[in-house]
Parts: structure tokens; sequence; C-alpha cells
């Protein structure tokens, strides 16, 4: 497997918590960096905001005490940076691994004055999603980060604050990491399932589908007795159970098909382009009689949005839908669209 996981506490506590943490975590395979929270971006006030320069100390003393990661190398340090005197204490303490979180991201002045004080440090920058789903603004903060000469070496998705998280903390919204692959194809994006779960049960599956879904690692909350964390104690979880998601994740989307498997595979793909052409001449037939419906209305002085002749249409299709074993929400959000062209081509 090649993977790059991040994973340590959210906040950094004690000497004690870090070192009992750091002492598992640099044995598991693939662990290239321990993460540690120094200053915590709080939701509301009065919570526990981090110890600050202590914890950046016992960083540098247990980088230098001797202890190694799997792969020989000193035990490497990263933690969230949100000011430009944080920059500097991370420098002071040599921590050259750090991250943008998500409340940095969506605010483009915070990240010039970041810009700022990394220019020329040669730190290695990486970029959390910012708290909407906005693939833009993530691409600009990057942009601002590259364009001072910084290197991003890895993006994080950490899913997004919606109104509705659908059982998660954070929704997450597979699409916009997809769309950030798809803009900058050779950054490495690795996936956050802590911030994403909120809860300790639900980070192995989350950490499962970004395997399956390509992504380069994970950064995962690990504490030793997260039921005590001070900062998301309900999704931080054991260094065992960090050994065990890393143990199952070994064989997970690493495979190479066989000659057979292959052909099958182009096979099926080849099936999946010509029917992809097939949706298309149809979506295309269905817009120009759309078009034609919007000359007789123009005529006739009719309204271009009919409710009720929609909502029988989506009934029905539903109802269609249903009998062929589609998924509801799918098709009621494919219909919205096509219909939301259908009518926007009818305004015209
Ligand atoms: C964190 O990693 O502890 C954190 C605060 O993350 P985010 O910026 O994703 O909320
Ligand atoms: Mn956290």
């Amino acid at each position: 497997m090649s993977k790059t996981i991040i994973a340590g506490p959210c906040s950094v506590e004690s000497r004690q918590q870090l070192q009992s943490v750091v002492e598992i975590l640099c044995r598991v395979p693939h662990v290239k960096l321990i993460r540690g929270g120094v200053w915590k971006p709080r939701t509301r006030p009065g919570g526990f905001e981090g110890l600050g320069e202590p914890a950046l100390r016992w960083m540098k003393e247990l980088s230098e005490s001797g202890l190694r990661m799997a792969d020989g190398s000193p035990v490497r340090f990263c933690c969230e940076v949100a000011r430009p005197e944080h920059v500097e204490l991370c420098s002071q303490y040599s921590i050259r691994d750090i991250w943008l979180g998500a409340r940095t991201t969506a605010n483009p002045f915070m990240v010039e004055e970041l810009c700022a004080a990394l220019r020329g440090s040669g730190m290695n920058v990486m970029v959390k999603n910012p708290l909407n789903p906005d693939v833009r603004l993530w691409l600009g903060a990057i942009e601002r980060l590259q364009q001072c000469g910084i290197t991003v070496s890895a993006v994080i998705h950490r899913g997004f604050s919606m109104y509705d998280n659908h059982g998660y903390r954070n929704d997450p919204l597979w699409e916009v990491p997809m769309e950030m692959r798809r803009l900058l194809p050779d950054m490495p994006i690795l996936c956050d399932p802590s911030h994403i779960a909120g809860s300790s049960a639900l980070v192995p599956a989350v950490a499962r589908a970004a395997m399956q879904l390509a992504f380069d690692g994970l950064m995962v909350e690990v504490h030793p007795s997260p039921e005590t964390a001070l900062t998301d104690a309900g999704q931080q979880i054991t260094p065992e159970a960090m050994q065990s998601i890393v143990h199952t994740l070994a064989d997970t989307a690493e495979g190479v098909p066989s000659d057979q498997m292959s052909a099958e595979l182009t096979m099926l793909r080849d099936n999946i382009d010509d029917v992809d052409r097939q949706l298309l001449q149809l979506l295309e037939k269905r817009m120009q009689c759309s078009r034609q419906i919007a000359v007789i209305k123009r005529q006739a002085g009719l309204a271009v949005y009919q409710s009720e002749r929609w909502a029988e249409v989506l009934a029905d299709r539903l109802r269609q839908a249903e009998a062929l074993g589609l998924d509801t929400a799918f098709t009621k959000d494919l219909l919205e669209k096509i219909h939301g062209e259908s009518v926007r081509i009818q305004m015209d």
C-alpha cells in the first residue's frame, strides 16, 4: 500500500498524552506524520483552545528523542496554523509540515496573511477544504500559496458543514474532492475521516470509502483514551483501532486485475460509453420537444412552468424508477436537473 497516513490527537493535551500516542503510532506502517493540535478553533467560546508553545516544545523534544517512524526516519509532527505568529512559532520549534484548517481556507484574507508569513520558509503546507462545498474557494487557497512559491504537499478532504449533514458531522459530498482530483490531477488528496464521521464508530467506514475512491491517504485523530479527550472526544479513536484500520486498508483498492478481468472491464466500459451516447441523444431529443412546446405556450399565452404537469411527471417517473430498481433520491435529482434545463430552454 503506497498511502500516506497522518495520525495523532485532535489536541496536544500533555507531554504524557502525546508521548504515549506517538510511541505506538510511530511503529504503524504508512504513518508518515504525527498530527497534534496546538491552537484549536472552537465553535463557541470557553472551551479548550490548545496549549500553544508547550505543545510545540514537546513535539521538538520527542522528535529529537531518538524515536523513529516505521520507515526509520526521526518522528515528524505537523499541526494547524491560523495566524502568522503560529508559523513563526512552528519554525522556531522545527515543525516543517503544517496545514490550513477549514475555517482558514474559507477566508482569502487569512490565507493571504499566511502566504506572507510562509514565503521562503520551505515548509510543506496542506490545505483542508473550506467549510462550505466551494471547490473554487479551495482551489483559490492552493493557488494563493503556490503563487508565493510555497509547496502545497497535499489537500485534505474533511467534509462540509451543511444544513443537513446526512448523519455525518460534516457531509462528505464525495463529488467535491473528485472535482478537485479532476482540476489538479497531480495533487495528493488525503481524507480526514474523523471530522467527516464525528463519531469513532463511523471512522473506519469513512476511511474505507476514501480508499475505494482512490484517495492518497488519511489524516485520523487518535487519542490514548478518547473518552477523556479535551476536544473532539466522540470522534477520536485509540492507537489500537488505528493499527487495525491500517491493517484492513492495506489490501483495499490496490489490486492488479487479471487478463480476463481486464478484458471484462474493457467490454463493460465500452457498454457504458455506448449507453452514455444514447442517453445524450435522448436528452437532445427531449430538449427539442421542449423548444417546440415553448412556441405553442408562447402562442397560447401559457406560463412556461406548469406545476400540476410537473408534479404528475415526477410522480409517474418515480414510480417507473422504483419498478426498475433505481434509487428514488437519485432519480428525483436527475429529473429535477432535466426539468430545470427544459424550463430554462423554454424561457430563452
Ligand atoms: C482539526 O483538524 O482538528 C480541525 C480543527 O479540523 P478542521 O479545520 O477540519 O475543522
Ligand atoms: Mn479535531
